[in-house]
């Protein structure tokens, strides 16, 4: 029972800590326990471990930590993948053969299929090309998506890489280049997740949710049914005639009788939420037309709009553009209706650096009144996520360009963290 104690804690506080750093910097999360606890975890305790080694030792030991440290999320390696690898290799490795003799036809057919579908999406998740921009593809990514004026405003160049950033690009420190429609860098893939990988990212998280869960809920029933040769009475929940601890010694009982098996049930129990949970946040980013990157700066703008440090001004339709800075995006439908900025001082911004757009500012109190240019709606959004490019088509029939402005307002849903 020791034994059995110790794995499940052990299990419980991977699972805690892994929830938290993953969930932590959420923005959506931002003033919550989890964010807090974030802080807790990777800022005030490293900060204090720090400073007890500077009086210590003069700050060797957490040095070469940190060293250490940096290397692992900072630079491209496949440390953080082998580990992913390791957990999910080992756990079919102590379930598999155990199960196998027990289980049917069918359930060995859609039980295979389980296992292996992680695999190859991790593997096309890494090894895609997740939308570097290069000088030779640079037009092709420019014509992808237009300029929001409020995300995205064109003319910035990236100062890396020398040239003018795209539209939902973003310059990765990881990977040291600009990445397409750049959602963030992902240490479990080893790679940026951005345009030319996003499904398969979004494909590796739900056969991993499809797996944990299946595993779970299998090795649940075959334990069950173990249990319920010597107590034919016994079921799952609730715990008829049984007080709880008799109830979770009966657990432990039938975990101990395959250690190997009831392990790696528990492990695939308790890590399904947290892959559940990530998994429906990438949903929900793409069915409100964003990425990691763009909510961050969503965030940001709803403090400065909150503060009233955020202006806008209505672009019209027809107004010139450079198509040097600003090339047309023949495949989507809409166009930006206002240019916003956010100022430094809360004052309006001022004539001197030729904004486009005409008439007066006004500020923007809210991202209720925002459109986002990027929502084209669920369907539409998960297209683009799984197709190059996609084109919209709306039954109108007329040639997107043509079509009038349409981005969705934000409170439309409440995607955006309010
Ligand atoms: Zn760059
Ligand atoms: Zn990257």
């Amino acid at each position: 029972m020791d034994t059995l104690k110790k794995i499940l804690i052990a299990i419980l506080a991977i699972s805690f800590m892994v929830f938290i750093t993953f969930f932590g910097r959420l923005p959506a999360l931002r003033k919550t326990p989890i964010a807090w606890l974030h802080r807790l975890l990777w800022i005030h305790f490293p900060n204090l471990v720090v400073s007890i080694d500077q009086r210590l030792t003069g700050g060797r030991v957490t040095g070469s930590l940190s060293w250490i440290y940096n290397r692992l999320m900072y630079d491209r390696h496949p440390t953080i993948v082998i580990f992913f690898l390791l957990i999910m290799t080992v756990s079919e490795y102590m379930y598999l053969p155990n199960i196998w003799p027990k289980i049917g036809l069918f359930t060995k057919f859609t039980a295979s299929i389980a296992v292996i579908m992680p695999y190859v999406f991790l593997y096309l998740a890494c090894s895609a090309d997740p939308g570097y921009i290069t000088r030779e593809n640079h037009a092709y990514h420019m014509s992808l998506y237009p300029y929001d004026y409020t995300l995205f405003h064109p003319g910035n160049e990236c100062r890396t890489c020398r040239f003018l950033k795209p539209a939902r690009s973003k310059h990765c420190d990881v990977c040291k280049r600009c990445i397409a429609r750049a959602d963030h860098h992902c240490v479990f893939i080893n790679s940026c997740v951005g345009y030319g990988n996003h499904h398969w990212f979004l494909l590796l998280l739900l056969s991993t949710c499809v797996l944990a869960t299946y595993g779970g809920i299998l090795g649940l029933y075959l334990m069950t049914s173990k249990i319920k040769e010597d107590y034919p009475m016994w079921t799952i929940w609730p715990a008829k005639d049984l007080e709880f601890s008799d109830y979770l010694a009966v657990w432990g009982w039938g975990i101990q009788g395959d250690i190997s098996v009831g392990a790696a049930t528990l492990l695939a129990l308790l890590t399904s939420p947290l892959i559940w949970a990530l998994f429906l946040y990438t949903l929900f980013l793409i069915y409100c037309g964003t990425t990691t990157n763009e909510s961050m700066k969503w965030t940001d703008y709803k403090e400065d709009m909150r503060d009233g440090y955020a202006f806008r001004r209505p672009l019209a339709p027809n107004r010139p553009r450079d198509l040097r800075l600003e090339p047309l995006c023949p495949r989507w439908p809409s166009s930006p209706e206002h240019i916003i900025l956010a100022t430094q001082d809360a004052q309006p911004p001022g004539n001197d650096r030729n904004y486009p757009g005409e008439g007066e500012w006004e500020n923007v109190w809210d991202l209720k009144s925002v459109d986002n240019l990027y929502d084209m709606g669920f369907w539409h959004n998960l297209g683009d996520v799984f197709f190059s490019d996609y084109t919209v088509d709306d039954g109108t029939g007329e040639p997107p360009a043509e079509r009038r402005p349409r981005g969705r307002s934000i409170s439309t849903k409440s995607g955006y963290p309010q």
